[in-house]
């Protein structure tokens, strides 16, 4: 059946003072960072479990598991990448990407213009085809960052 196909991401991660703040590819000048055995990029996670999920493959934490030494501090930009080539083997492609992160530090909307440029990079699609818009918690947990993605895939 040739219908498109949707996938939802999800990630949460701690925020602790000190260390790089990687935000769907782009290092934020920021006090806090997120925590994890990757570089903790909370975007690209929910980003790769959102084509994933579409594609009907492992999620994230099976396919890169935080007990693989080989993921330890990498780059998140290196299972975006794994993931684009996943769905190019099923004859897959992605048509879009809308992204929510929700944290109160650090602000996104600086750097919003950039992460729609990283996240192109990575994925090839036109920046309109793209969207990423930072949330408040309102008065919720600051030392939190969580990020949603919706993703859409066709055969291609
Ligand atoms: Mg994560």
């Amino acid at each position: 059946m040739n219908a498109p196909r949707i996938g939802l991401g999800y990630d949460c991660h701690r925020l602790e003072v000190g260390g790089d703040c990687y935000i769907g590819g782009v290092l934020f000048d920021s006090e806090l960072a997120p925590v994890g055995h990757s570089d903790a990029d909370v975007l690209l996670h929910a980003v790769c479990d959102a084509i994933l999920g579409a594609a009907g493959l492992e999620d994230l934490g099976t396919t890169f598991s935080d007990n693989d030494e080989r993921w330890r501090d990498c780059s998140s930009s290196v299972f975006v990448e794994h993931c684009m080539a996943k769905i190019s083997k099923k004859s897959l492609g992605l048509v879009s990407l809308d992204c929510v992160l929700i944290c109160d530090n650090p602000i996104i909307s600086p750097q919003r213009a950039a992460i729609r440029q990283r996240l192109s990079e990575l994925t090839q699609l036109e920046i309109d085809r793209i969207n990423v818009k930072g949330k408040t918690t309102e008065n919720g947990d600051a030392m939190r960052i969580t990020a949603q993605v919706v993703a859409l895939l066709i055969e291609s």
